[in-house]
């Protein structure tokens, strides 16, 4: 089934409910569809057919999920990419995807019309604002257009989204998701993380629909239930919890550090949050102390999800029950753990040869299912990587007790999550390492009790040279994403190697991390 049909059907079954709420904005599920095959009916008009790919930059916004749908619909692969992306990054991404069309939010104009000649493959890119330039304004393509489209016939194997775990200027990396992949992750959603969930339903959109929340609002559509879209292009918690009273909002996606600003704003005993059935952190690891922290805070509605772009949405998760303080010591360390494998999920932990080891051993973390992906866009190589006899190898370490729960231990990858946004120290490296005055430099992270890991710089100097932390700093700016530059820089002699001449970035970490019960190593 196309994964667009949801919507379909979602439309036919509850017309008049509220589908998207955003400012004074409201839609019904009537009008969402009514649009969104307006737009798919102008993308066809403009040659854009099933199997190609069409990618999306906007800041969070009704038209987010319109597009989207559209290209669903349209028996395309979307890409959705993430807004925070230096314009580097997100060029190298439309590029890299072969998108056909574009589909931007106003801010993004200029940097696209400057990198036009970039995309060779790109035949129509569509603006939220009026008509310049070569762009065509979103709007009035709609006008004329039928509110009726006849969902494409895909092949559940068929790519629905292609999710770019990195932006990195060198070789991003695109998990192509199927229909299938996301059908599964829709129905599971129901079975394990929010059994009951349904069209009276108010989900809240405070993260970033290119990634997990927009993974989150396809349950959402498929059951008629609401989605409010937040304004704000940063998270306030304020604004966060007078829009969940507000709203009566049920059902919420947050990052670990968001969940941790909640907690501790002064205004969180100034608003009755009694609607919260789902709270669904994940993404990143949170500490127990935040964990209880929040569970004392907002009452029986934490649910954990740990999966990747690779297999989205969960491959374990710690369920509501599992969130309680008055259980017995195994319990209570289970409150540490990622959960257990969902219902139609395998999961194994495994040796460097690919077998499986005991309870309590640390390996790698494989998991196979209808989730798993089929392969990165374009990437062979790195395919035959992850994907091995069948199992996706997620690059994670853990080890699994006795009854199955998941302890993740570290992430072989040295990605950084620091605020819910994954960093890769490499392309910070390689920015770094392009100054005159630095010999070498490990990127990596340290914690940090607000945004989880902070990006720490240790560098050597060239003999003889002199920089300042602040300049290096600044010079990262001018070629990554802003939230991707160091919080700080040390200066060393030498950095740690091994035998083989690489550095040892686990010696390195181990200094900032002593005495931490959550590490990152
Ligand atoms: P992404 O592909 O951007 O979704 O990032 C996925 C990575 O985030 C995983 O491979 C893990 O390393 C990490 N991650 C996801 N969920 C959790 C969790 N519940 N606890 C700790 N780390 C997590």
């Amino acid at each position: 089934m196309n994964i667009g049909q949801c919507l379909t059907k979602s439309a036919r079954i509850y017309p008049n409910n509220l589908a998207i709420a955003f400012g004074e904005r409201r839609l019904s599920y009537a009008e969402f569809n009514g649009r969104v095959n307006r737009l798919a009916n102008a993308l066809h008009g403009r040659e854009i057919r099933k199997g190609d790919n069409v990618a999306v930059l906007m800041h969070n916004c009704p038209e987010m999920l319109e597009s989207m749908c559209a290209g669903f619909k349209a028996g395309c692969g979307v890409v959705p990419i993430n807004f925070r992306l230096h314009p580097k990054e997100y060029a190298s991404i439309i590029k890299h995807s072969e998108a056909k069309a574009v589909i931007v939010s106003p801010e993004f104009n200029e940097e696209i019309i400057k990198a036009r000649n970039l995309f060779p493959c790109v035949t129509s890119v569509v603006t939220l604002s009026e008509a310049c330039d070569h762009l065509l304004d979103y709007e009035s393509i709609l006008i004329g257009e039928s509110d009726q489209f006849d969902d494409a016939d895909v092949d559940a194997e068929d790519v629905a989204w292609i999710f770019y775990t990195s932006g990195t200027t060198g070789s991003p990396k695109g998990a192509m998701l199927t229909h299938r992949n996301l059908l599964s992750m829709t129905m599971n959603f129901y079975a394990d993380m929010a059994p009951g969930f349904g069209s009276s339903d108010v989900a809240l959109h405070a993260a970033p629909l290119s990634h997990g929340s927009g993974c989150y609002a396809l349950p959402n559509i498929a059951k008629g239930a609401a989605n409010v879209i937040l304004e704000s292009k940063s998270f306030d918690p304020e604004t966060v919890l007078r829009v969940i009273q507000e709203h009566r909002v049920t059902n919420l996606f947050a990052a670990p550090t968001m969940i941790k600003r909640l907690i501790d704003s002064p205004a969180i005993d100034r608003y009755d949050l009694s609607s919260l059935k789902y709270l669904n952190y994940g993404g990143a690891p949170m500490l127990v102390e935040d964990l209880i922290n929040a569970m004392e805070k907002l009452g029986p509605c934490l649910v954990q999800l740990y999966g990747q772009a690779e297999s989205p949405m969960t491959i374990t998760y710690l369920s509501h029950d599992d969130h309680v303080l008055d259980g017995d010591s195994d319990q209570m360390k289970r409150l540490a753990s990622a959960g257990i494998p969902r219902t139609d999920v395998e999961v194994k932990v495994v040796d460097p040869d690919g077998n499986e080891v005991p309870p309590g051993e640390t390996g790698e973390i494989v998991t196979r299912s209808d989730l798993v992906m089929k392969g990165y866009w374009r990437a062979p190589e790195a395919t035959a990587e992850a994907l091995r006899d069948g199992w996706l190898y997620t690059g994670d370490m853990g080890y699994m007790d006795e009854r199955g729960y998941l302890f993740l231990m570290d992430r072989s990858k040295d990605m950084i999550i620091s605020g819910g946004e994954n960093i890769y120290p490499r392309e910070i490296e390689e920015v770094i390492v392009g100054h005159p005055a630095v010999r070498e430099v490990a990127v990596i992270g340290v914690p940090d009790p607000q945004w989880g890991e902070e990006i720490k710089a240790v560098v050597a100097l060239v003999p003889g040279s002199t920089v300042t932390e602040s300049e290096l700093v600044d010079f990262c700016t001018e070629h990554i994403a802003r939230y991707k530059k160091p919080r700080s820089v040390d200066f060393v002699d030498e950095l740690p190697k091994n035998n083989y001449g690489k550095i040892v970035k686990q010696e390195l970490r181990e200094k900032y991390w002593e005495g931490r019960n959550s590490r990152v190593i």
